[in-house]
């Protein structure tokens, strides 16, 4: 069975005392779907002293390329072990856009999360431009491809999906669940393909978790999560309201 689950992504939001609030308004949450949040790395700590033993996990929004050396400012994957990271986002298109993370670098630190045992999150999804281009399929395509290639067809099922089009995140443009299931069959179609192609020996990789993400609400979750191919969501700026992603979070 496909497991289920929303993650939320604080972004560069938060402080102390507003993570302590709506951690404790989150972490007793009952519902059968898998939570987490990606908080910015500072707040670690604070989320693995606020949730250990909670049934909210907890994850960091990037992570290096490097195991460890002088690369100022970079923190690694056996890093966010020490700090009980359960999840870490590789290849948001903040990143890829804003600080020009290519295909190789993404499949780099997806290869570094998943050899420290921390599940990396792939993020792939067009921007309006490759969208309007007729695009889509084959960007989403690729950059998942990228990342399959470096890490083998195996490794690929200890990760989750997550499809955003960059033209809905933030923007409070939501893909229609129709377009959002599209997308997402075609990537499980790439990844049912990638494990016959490897000799049927990845048969669960059909199965891997693919997340929506993008402009996702209380009150359009439930008709996107309701798509057959759709396992939950990637939450941004919904994420940051207690309210909204418990609401968010059951409706998965
Ligand atoms: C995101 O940043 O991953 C995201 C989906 O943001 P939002 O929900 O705000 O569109």
């Amino acid at each position: 069975m496909r497991q289920r689950l929303v993650i939320g992504n604080w972004k560069l939001n938060g402080s102390l005392a507003k993570n302590a609030a709506l951690l404790t308004a989150l972490k007793t949450h009952q519902t059968s779907a898998i939570g987490a949040v990606c908080v910015p790395m500072p707040y670690l700590a604070q989320a693995q002293s606020e949730l250990t033993g909670t049934k909210l996990a907890w994850g960091a929004q990037t992570v290096s390329e490097q195991a460890s050396g002088a690369y100022t400012g970079e923190v690694s994957a056996e890093m966010l072990v020490e700090f009980g990271c359960k999840y870490a986002l590789v290849g948001h298109s903040e990143r890829r856009a804003l600080f020009g993370e290519t295909d190789v670098m993404v499949a780099n630190k997806f290869a570094r999360l998943l050899a420290a045992g921390v599940t990396p999150v792939l993020c792939v999804g067009e921007t309006l431009a490759e969208r309007e281009a007729g695009t889509t399929e084959s960007v989403v395509q690729r950059q998942l491809l990228a990342v399959a290639t470096v890490v083998g067809a195996a490794a690929m099922q200890r990760a989750i999906l997550a499809y955003e089009p960059v033209w809905a995140i933030g923007t409070g443009k939501t893909a229609s669940p129709e377009q959002a299931q599209e997308i997402h069959a075609f990537l499980r179609g790439c990844l049912r393909k990638l494990g016959d192609d490897n000799g049927k020996c990845v048969p669960l990789l059909a199965d891997m978790p693919i997340l929506y993400g993008g402009s996702v609400k209380a009150s359009n979750a439930a008709a996107i999560f309701a798509m057959p191919d759709v396992d939950g969501g990637l939450i941004g700026g919904a994420a940051l309201v207690a309210e909204d992603f418990l609401a968010i979070w059951s409706a998965a």
